[in-house]
């Protein structure tokens, strides 16, 4: 399995995501965005990562 890389508001530093799953968030209207959400592998916060829509 890939690791995915998000950045760690904590470490100040991108990370390692562990136990990341894909979630929808919802945006503006009926817009509903991706996104990964998960643990820091270094220091165990939680972290975010935007997923890139696929419509340019
Ligand atoms: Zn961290």
């Amino acid at each position: 399995m890939e690791a995915t890389i998000a950045y760690c508001v904590k470490c100040k530093a991108k990370s390692e995501m562990v136990n990341g799953k894909e979630v929808a968030m919802k945006g503006k209207g009926t817009t509903q965005r991706r996104a990964m959400t998960g643990q820091c592998k270094t220091c165990n916060t939680t972290m975010y990562k935007i997923l890139p829509s696929k419509k340019a």
